[in-house]
């Protein structure tokens, strides 16, 4: 141990004296060597956030970066490396990112995405059959068009590198993810986070972000819908407002009101149902939030 220790402390003093000893010229090769090295040991990835079905990530890509993939789909970076993933509620239990550097070189990180219990409640009756009338469907159609317009919008917004705060705060009365079963046939999970509060109540930003889609009438399903573009990929949207206070195009500051809470579009009483994408990917807004204090 102690003859180790030695030989290494040695071999640093000999490497300063001889930088020291030598003009500047002569020490540039050795010091493009040390720059090399210290270049290797920065080519890691760095993570914040947790690998778990609906979580999100914030990463710093590896110096030199030069494109990013995560699981084959191209992922943005920022100026200063940094950059957002996200798991699905159903991902897999593997994730892969991958890394290609400046010099062809690629630095890969495997992520174990641990499974999440859902909130799952059996119904014994079935499924209603038949699926949605014409005539919803000749009203449901435009919306969906709307939506995934507005999703497509990509926003230059910063908002995707914010801590999340809670738009609105009470009772928590539907959780992400919760789904029923109705006779063994599951139906499709519950894709946000409610929050029951009074007809009225104003709801704000959760972080900064740009207005995709302001319902000027209330959607079928959704009623006065809202969406925010948070940048990167990252967007929430807004169900039920009884109120929308900001337009389309506008840009909104974290805790900013942009609504109030309502029960229009199919509630059983006044609520904000606020759901989360990053790309396709649906996520769990108490991962980005914290619980709420
Ligand atoms: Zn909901």
């Amino acid at each position: 141990m102690r003859l180790n220790k030695s030989v290494i402390l040695g071999s640093v003093a000999l490497a300063a004296v001889a930088a020291l000893s030598f003009p500047l010229s002569s020490t540039l090769a050795e010091t493009s060597e040390a720059q090399e090295s210290a270049f290797r040991k920065a080519v890691k990835f760095g993570f914040t956030g947790q690998e778990i079905q609906g979580g999100v990530m914030l990463g710093d890509a590896p110096a030199g970066t030069r494109s990013l993939s995560f699981d084959g789909q191209l992922v943005p970076i920022d100026e200063d490396g940094k950059f957002i993933i996200a798991f699905n509620r159903d991902a897999g239990q593997s994730a892969q990112m991958v890394a290609t550097l400046e010099n062809g070189e690629t630095v890969k990180k495997f992520f174990n995405v641990a499974p999440r219990k859902w909130k799952i409640e059996h119904i014994n009756i079935a499924k209603r059959s038949g699926g949605p009338s014409a005539a919803f469907m000749a009203r449901r159609r435009p919306e969906l068009a709307q939506i995934n317009a507005a999703r497509r919008i990509k926003s230059d917004s910063k908002g995707w590198r914010q801590t999340f705060i809670w738009p609105s705060k009470g009772r928590i009365s539907g959780m992400f993810g919760s789904q029923r079963i109705y006779k063994g046939e599951p139906g499709s999970y519950h894709s946000g986070v409610d929050i029951a509060g009074g007809s009225g109540t104003y709801f704000v930003a959760p972080a900064d972000g740009v207005v995709t889609l302001a319902a000027d009438k209330p959607f079928s399903l959704e009623g006065n819908l809202l969406m925010i573009d948070h940048g990167m990929g990252l967007n929430s949207a807004f169900l039920h407002a009884s109120e929308i206070l900001v337009a389309e195009g506008q840009e909104v500051k974290r805790g900013e009101p942009i609504g109030r809470i309502g029960a229009t579009g199919r509630a059983t009483g006044p609520h904000l149902h606020w759901s989360m994408k990053w790309n396709n990917a649906r996520i769990d807004p108490i991962l980005l939030t914290g619980p709420m204090q």
